[in-house]
Order: structure tokens, then sequence, then C-alpha cells
């Protein structure tokens, strides 16, 4: 991996492989110093390739050591084949041939957790995007697909279950106390899709019959202290394995369906075909240990995983540009799954947030992509926020123009055409272009052009004629490699609202026999005007309703017209919007040389409705209770000073507070009833509604608010609640009564690694506590632990990423920290450094005193010696000029 000038891979260099592999024999030696495997390969040549090359490409790693080569079972000699570091070239091959591959591994020592690695004495593997090279010399891309059969040889007492994907079809036990299981995959897969584990687990069975009648054996493979954590994730996976039939017409194929909970984990889970591999805190979860938003996140994984059974497997991607084939599909699959096991309202607005925070930053920072990517250097890289939830966007935007009869036509058609398949986005958009009859060749630009749309909206009110007119322009902001964008085709939904909230009738011309009240407006022109006839009255416009599109708008709302949108939109989610942009505009209107200036009253009293009207739906007013987040309001602000930008914050939350403090008592004890633990959206939002109201009492350091919160959390049977009296003390002035529940918590729960991590999360993000010195403190901690990605993410990564008043403190001294972490981190694991330095990137943003500061970080990152090839792609195109 460590090469001095990486090498760019392009789209357009794309090839059909000379080679393909029929059949792949694995057979595995697992020892206490290492793995030794046995690979034999039956190639052909590739009728569909042009090429007459007699050659045969491998790819390779440094941390496979290759014993042995033999071709149709003759050994190679070194000058028969060309050995570098990363690829290994076999000369005159024949059309057809077997080749043998021996390779030695040392897992124990692999940091990296690419490939097969030790994870707390088992192990697992991980093997996308290209991890099986680390295993093996192999054509490592996914349109080569092979049938896979594996054995595993082990120490019985010590690893009594040896799992891979497919069906178990032989054991036995061998001499010196070791034993075997062969496994056999029906299915051609790509070798990113091949898993193996082996441990000393514990088996939870559980079974599930197919609409066809088919029993499918479902089991889950966990360390015994977490036997008791798996009932929600096979709840789930139930559940979804049912609604994928309901919704999608798709069965699982298999006889077995396995997941394995594995605690060190660069990514959250793997779907390898049969046995999905997951990072435990995405699987486990117990009433008493996870929250409700770790409940619903194991839901929504757990589902993901399972759906790509599908899309994913069954149909694969071609090449890794097409990674959003798979992933924004599944992600949009995912959360319609998500939306119909719970509110969808809520769930609509959960992705927005992610995707208007975190993805609309990306799109405008120096790693914007488009869905599509033309090249990379590093394919870990591209695990993005753009191919997943921008990706799940134009997904979602397809299903809107086509409406789910014709986009479920599409995705059967999809799924007939190319079952057993490797294919492209473009294969996807055919499928339901064929099965619709539409075009959606301009609809294409989105996978290929990056950046957010900006949509200016104007209007104006004829009343003499009864006309109302829209105008929207859009615009696509230039991203590094692309300007002179063109307009993309872009779903718009809208309503307009007469003065008394009622929804007035949608006519497109004075004759037009329909009239809904709410409509999907189409915009493929840089500038198009819609003509609403009919209208009686000047109208409030609710614009982009659901949040049609992954889009920015511009309209110039007053705070009263947003006042009205907040109480009158039925459009739950553009009620959620009208009440983050006035809050938005009151924050942002305070910070700097305003921030003496008072809070506008207006806001006061509609979060005071919010609190106090018990008949509005208390999921939504959950969430619209939520202020923007710090994060958001940098994203919205230009050359932002992120002190400032916190200060405002925290006094309009005073503000709040302490105006609506007996509405936020009463609201409290409202939503304290007892009762068995439910995961129900009405539940989730009574928890969330009092621990919110906690978290703002305590924000002025109120001293009911901290008896409340001190037996909350004695009393808690429920992580969520016991987390929000935690996090809401962490976030008051309290310090000594802080510090001796974050005592007690850690007493209770120190043997449990996920309860550990939500432990050093809370701290290192609070903006109270989680200064510096105590961020070193935490990474000085016993349980924390340089190798496992989880301990990594919830001290230095939620630092980063949450606590930003510390980590853009205004001495340089938070991006200096995260420069020493991931320059330690690029040597042990470079994925996980990779996606730490992502906070830095964006440092042409900020205002000057923090972005020239946030470059230094950069640079010296960028001399390191031997610095990977992950951080160096992403280091490198953050400091190049656009
Ligand atoms: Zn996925």
């Amino acid at each position: 991996m460590r090469t001095n000038q990486p090498q760019t891979i392009y789209l357009k260099d794309y090839r059909v492989p000379v080679f393909l592999v029929d059949h792949v024999d694995l057979r595995f030696e697992l020892f206490e110093d290492g793995a030794r495997v046995h690979s034999v390969l039956s190639m052909r040549r590739n009728p569909d390739s042009d090429s007459s090359d007699t050659s045969v490409e491998l790819n390779s790693d440094t941390l496979t050591k290759l014993e042995s080569l033999s071709l149709d079972g003759k050994e190679l000699g070194i000058d028969a084949y060309e050995d570098s570091v990363d690829r290994l070239v076999i000369h005159d091959v024949p059309d057809h041939f077997e080749l043998g591959v021996v390779t030695w591994l040392e897992p124990q020592n692999n940091t990296r957790l690419e490939g097969l690695y030790q994870s707390s004495g088992m192990f697992c593997t991980q093997c996308e995007a290209e991890g099986f090279r680390c295993i093996t010399y192999f054509p490592d891309r996914p349109d080569v697909m092979a049938r896979f059969r594996t054995r595993i040889e082990a120490d019985k007492a010590s690893f009594p279950i040896l799992l891979s994907n497919g069906n178990d079809v032989e054991k036995g036990d061998l001499d010196g106390g070791r034993h075997f299981v062969t496994w056999e995959d029906p299915f051609p897969k790509p070798s990113y899709l091949f898993a193996l584990v082996a441990g000393d687990l514990v088996e939870k069975r559980d079974s599930f019959r197919t609409l066809s009648g088919r029993d499918i054996d479902l089991r889950m493979y966990v360390e015994p202290r977490n036997s008791d954590k798996c009932d929600h994730a096979m709840d789930s996976l139930k559940r979804a394995m049912r609604w994928d039939e309901e919704v999608y017409g798709r069965e699982y194929d298999l006889d077995i369906f396995m997941i394995v909970a594995v605690d060190d984990f660069n990514m959250g889970a793997m779907e390898n075909k049969g046995l999905n591999i997951f990072n435990s805190s995405c699987v486990l979860a117990s009433q008493e240990t996870a929250t409700d938003m770790a409940f619903q996140r194991i839901e929504s994984i757990v589902a993901h995983e399972y759906f790509h059974n599908w899309s994913g497997n069954r149909v694969t991607c071609r090449d890794w540009f097409q990674l959003s084939l798979k992933e924004g599909f599944t992600v949009f699959r995912d959360s319609q799954f998500s939306a119909d096991m719970g509110s969808p309202t809520v769930k609509r607005i959960e992705d927005a947030t992610m995707l208007r925070t975190a993805q609309f930053a990306e799109d405008s920072g120096p790693m914007a992509h488009p869905v599509r990517p033309e090249s990379y250097m590093e394919i870990t890289n591209f695990y993005t926020l753009t191919i997943y939830e921008k990706g799940c966007e134009v997904v979602g935007m397809i299903h809107t123009l086509l409406g789910p009869d014709m986009f479920r036509k599409g995705s059967d058609l999809y799924f007939e055409r190319h079952d057993g398949q490797a294919v492209t986005t473009d294969d996807f958009v055919r499928a339901m272009e064929d099965a619709s009859g539409r075009d959606l060749s301009q609809f294409r630009l989105w996978y290929e052009q990056a950046g957010t749309p900006e949509l200016t909206v104007k209007d104006e009110y004829d009343q003499a004629a009864g006309i109302y007119r829209l105008r929207i322009d859009q615009r696509i902001p230039d991203t590094p490699g692309q300007t002179n964008k063109k307009p993309q085709h872009i779903p718009f939904a809208i309503g307009l609202l007469g003065a008394d909230g009622e929804s007035l009738p949608l006519k497109l011309s004075a004759t037009d026999a329909d009239e809904p009240t709410d409509r999907v407006l189409e915009l493929t022109e840089a500038s198009h005007t819609f003509e609403f006839h009919g209208v009686s009255e000047c109208p409030v416009p609710s614009l982009l309703r659901n949040f049609s599109a992954p889009v920015r708008v511009y309209y110039p709302w007053t705070r009263e017209q947003l006042m009205f949108l907040m109480s009158h939109d039925p459009d739950g989610f553009n009620r959620w919007d009208a009440g983050q942009r006035l809050a938005v505009d009151v924050i942002s209107g305070l910070v700097g040389e305003a921030g003496s200036e008072a809070v506008d009253s207006g806001l006061t009293e509609a979060y005071r409705g919010l609190l106090t009207d018990t008949s509005l739906d208390q999921a939504l007013v959950a969430k619209m209770l939520q202020l923007p987040s710090e994060a958001y309001l940098i994203e919205l602000a230009d050359k932002p000073n992120v002190p400032d930008i916190h200060r405002a914050r925290e006094k309009v939350l005073g503000h709040l507070a302490t105006a609506l403090r007996d509405d936020l008592l009463a609201c409290y004890k409202r939503n304290s009833v007892e009762g068995r633990y439910e995961v129900t959206p009405q539940a989730v939002a009574r928890r969330s509604l009092r621990n919110t109201a906690l978290a703002w009492l305590l924000h002025t350091d109120d001293e009911e608010g901290r008896a409340l919160a001190e037996s909350q959390f004695a009393k808690a049977d429920n992580m969520t609640d016991r987390m929000g009296a935690l996090r809401a003390l962490v976030n008051s002035g309290y310090e000594q009564e802080c510090k001796q529940m974050l005592d007690a918590f850690y007493e209770q729960w120190k043997a449990d690694p996920q309860v550990v991590e939500q432990w050093f999360a809370v701290q290192a993000g609070s903006s109270r506590t989680g200064g510096l010195s105590r961020i070193r403190e935490l990474m000085s901690h016993p349980a924390f632990d340089w190798k496992n990605p989880n301990k990594i993410r919830s001290v230095i990564g939620v630092f980063a990423g949450q606590n930003l008043p510390a980590f853009h403190a205004e001495d340089g001294s938070g991006y200096r920290f995260l420069e020493e972490q991931v320059r330690r981190l690029d040597d042990s694991n470079p994925q996980i450094a990779a996606r730490l330095v992502s906070p830095l990137t964006r440092w042409r943003k900020y205002a000057p005193v923090h972005g020239e500061q946030m470059k230094k970080a950069l640079e010296a990152i960028r001399d390191k010696s031997g610095l990977s090839r992950d951080v160096y792609e992403v280091v490198h195109k953050s400091l190049a000029g656009q």
C-alpha cells in the first residue's frame, strides 16, 4: 500500500477482464502465529474481451507473502511471472487453466483491518473494496464473479465456530485437536463479498418462512457476553425479509443467513453473501445498553445489509465507479423500510438533516465528486455521503418521477434482466426507462455532475387575473474538475396556502381540469416559470415538499411566513423545515457584532406553541424542538467564525430555556409516563421530548432540572433516559455532580465496550467538558484502544466533528491535535486516518483566522514520510487549487 506516487484510476480506462474465474477452491489453515491460504482458481479467457494478451494479471498486497504458484499443477519458477508490490503478472497462459496460489498471512498483526485479521481473538475478514487481495493473489475486481468453495481448518477448542459464505457441506476432526468445516456458495460472486469467521462464539438461532414456503435458518454469532443483545437485530432481520418480499418481491435465496458481530471493524457492516459481518455497535442492543437512536440505526443497518442480497450481491457493480449502483439503491430501500416501520415524516427529516449538514458540505468542498465518479486514487475514500446519501436521493427522485407502481416495474425488470451480472448505474436507469417509457436522459446528469443545485425562487401574484407565477432558476456551482454545468431534471413538489391555512388548488392553466393541492413540478431548464390559475388570494408557497430533491432553495421568506408554515403546512417535512429556517434566521442574526441584540420573541412564542399544544404529532414536535446544529449553521454561513456561531446559538438556547422554563417543566412531567420500554414512534418521541426539556433546563443550570436529571439517571431502566440525564448534566455548569455521574456510569458499564464508547462520546462532544486536556485524558484512559476504530471515532472523531468550538479554537490547538492523531494512525490504519482528516479539508470555507491554520495542519500531514495512499489522496486534493 505504500507508494510514493499513487496512481489515479479512470472510469474511461475500464476494459472487460481478459480472463475470468469460474471457480475458486480455498483452504485456510489458521494458526496462532499466522494463516496459510491455499487457493485454486479455474480460469478461462473471457469471450467478451478483444485482447489477445496471453498474460494474466492478479492483484496482491504487502500483507500477503507468496509461498508458491503453480499452473495446471506445475510449480512456476520465478522467471515465469513478474511480482511487484501490488500485482503479479504470469506470462504465456493457455485459454483454460488452473492456477494454484499459496500465501502466508499474519492476521494477528494486521492493524489495517482489511483482508483477514484478528479481533478479540477471533479471525474475521473485510474484503470490500479491495481486501481479498490481502488474502491471496486474485483478479480482485467486482466484474470477476466466481463460485467459491472454502475449507477452514483451525484448533477446535479455540475456534469451535468456522464460517464462510453459502451452505456448510462437510465437517470433521483433524489430527492435533484441529477440525475443519467446508462451505459452498452456489451463487457466483465477486471476491469483495467473500467472508470468513473463526472463533469461540455463541450461536442464536431463529427461522423465517419465505412467501414461497421455504424455511430459512437464521443464525447470529456473538461473543458469550453479548448473548442477550441479539433479539433486536434478529427481529429487525425478519421484518426486513418480510418487507423485501412484500414491497420488492425479493425472496432470500440460500438456506442459511448468518450475522456475526465483531468489535474491531472499519465500517458499519458488510453484506458478504449469506454471512453479514457487523461492527458490534451496529448490531448489538438491549434496552439497558442502547439508546433509541441505536435501536433505530441497528434496524436500518440490518435491513440495509440484508437488502444488498439482491441490490448488490445478485446484481453487483461492474467496477467501483458504480459503487452507488448498489449503495444508493440500497440506502433508498432501507430508508423506505425505516419509514414504513416508524414515522415517514421523521425519517425524512433525519435523512434531509444529514444530507444538508454533511453531504452538501462534501459537495461544496475539495473532495466533491459525482454520484458516479470519473476517477479515484484509493476507492475506500469514496465510501462517501455522496455515493450513499445523494445516491439514495437520486433513486428517490426516480421513484417520485415514475410513481411507486412504475418504479416497482422498473426494479423488477432491473433484477430480472441483470440477475447474476455486474452492471452500471446506467443499466439501472435504463431498466427504469424501459419499464416506464419515460425518458431519463437529462436525469442521468445527477450521476455525472457533482455539486448541489441551487434553486432561486421568485414569485408574483396578479390579483386581477387570479394568476400566481413562480419562477425557479437553477444553478449548479463549479466543483473540482467540473465547470459550466448543464441544468438537471429536478422534481420539485409544492403546495400553496391561503391566509386561513387552507390548501389552494394548483391549476397549471385556465382550462386545467385537474385541481390537486399538491403537485410535483419538473424542472428541466436553467429558468422555469409556472403559472397557477384561479388563485383567489396571494398565497404562501410551500416549496420542495418532503424534500423532493437534494437541492438548496432560496426564497425570501419573511419570519411571519415561516411561523405561518410552521403551524399550517399540511406537509410535515415543510412544517419542520419552516421552524429550522426561522431558527437559522434568528441565530444567524445574532452572530458577531449583533451578538448583544435581543432574541426575536416570535421564535420564543413559536416554540411555546410547540411545547404546549399536545394535539400536535409529538414525534414531529420532538424533531421541531431541536435547534439547528452548529454544523448546519456553519454549513450555511459564508466564511464562518465558529466560536461566534457557537455563542449565538448558545444565547438563543439560553433565552428559550429561561423564557419557557415552566413549559419545559410541564413538558418534562407530561412525558414522564411509566411503563414498559418500547421503541415505537410515540414512545421514542416521549423520551426525546423529556430529554430535550431536561437538556434545555440544565443549559441554564436550573436547580429543579438538576434534581430531575439526577433522579432520572438513578431510576432509568433504559439507556436513552440514562444517557439523556448524563448528557444534560455534562453540558451544564454542575461540575461536581457531573463528575460523580460520569464515574458512576463508567463503574457500572466498564465491561461493555459499546456503552464505554457512548461514555467517551458524551464527553468528547461536549463543549463544556470536552476541552483538549480532557480529550487527551480520555485517550490515555485504559478503555481507549488505538487498534479499535470505534474508540478512535468516539473520542477523536466526535471531538473534531461535534465539539466544534473546541476543535476550531482560535489558537489552532484543535487542528494541531487532529494533525498529530492522523499522522499517528496513518501507519496503523490508513482507512480510518483518511476519514479523520475530513474536518480539515474544508479550510477554504472558514474565516482566515481558522483557514490558514487548518491548511498548515494539512501540510504537516502531507509532509509525513511514507504517507498512505488513502491519506495522500484526501490531503492532496484538499490542498490543490480549484
Ligand atoms: Zn451498503
